[in-house]
C-alpha cells in the first residue's frame, strides 16, 4: 500500500482538469503531427501553443466537466474573447461528432454530479495514462 498524502478537493480538481486538458489537446493535435490543431468553433488551423480544451457546456457542469465530446480544442480567441463562439462550436460539434452527441450533451448537462478527491485523482490518472499513449507529445 502506498503511504496516503492527504490532498485537498480543489488541488485534485486543478490536477484532474490539468490532465485532462493536456489530454485534450494531444488528441486533437495527433492528425497535425502534434504541432498544430483544428479550433472547433471557428475552424482555423493554428498552433498547438493557442490551443485551449474549451468546453461545449462550461465546467461549472461537473456532470460533463470531463467529458471527451464536450471539451474539443479551442483557440485562444474563441475561447476566451468571444464567450466561447458557442455557435461555432455547435456546429463544429455536430460536424465532428453528429448532432445526437451535441443532444445527449444538452440534456445531459444539469444531471448532478458529486466527485470525491479520490475520483479525481483517479481521473487524473487515467488522463496522464491515455495522453503518454499518443503518437506525438505536446508541451504542457
Ligand atoms: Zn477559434
Amino acid at each position: 500500500m502506498k503511504a496516503k498524502k492527504q490532498v485537498s478537493r480543489s488541488t485534485a480538481m486543478r490536477r484532474a482538469d490539468r490532465a485532462f486538458s493536456l489530454y485534450i489537446r494531444t488528441r486533437d493535435s495527433q492528425k497535425f503531427g502534434g504541432r498544430q490543431f483544428q479550433c472547433i468553433s471557428c475552424g482555423r488551423i493554428l498552433p498547438i501553443e493557442q490551443c485551449d480544451a474549451g468546453h461545449y457546456v462550461n465546467r461549472q457542469h461537473q456532470s460533463l466537466r470531463f467529458n471527451e465530446f464536450n471539451v474539443n480544442g479551442q483557440c485562444r480567441h474563441c475561447n476566451r474573447f468571444d464567450e466561447g463562439n458557442m455557435m461555432g462550436y455547435r456546429q463544429g460539434l455536430i460536424e465532428k461528432h453528429g448532432e445526437i452527441v451535441v443532444k445527449r450533451l444538452e440534456a445531459e448537462k444539469r444531471r448532478p454530479m458529486k466527485r470525491t478527491v479520490g475520483d479525481l485523482l483517479l481521473i487524473e490518472r487515467v488522463y496522464k495514462e491515455l495522453t503518454a499513449k499518443f503518437t506525438y507529445q505536446i508541451k504542457k
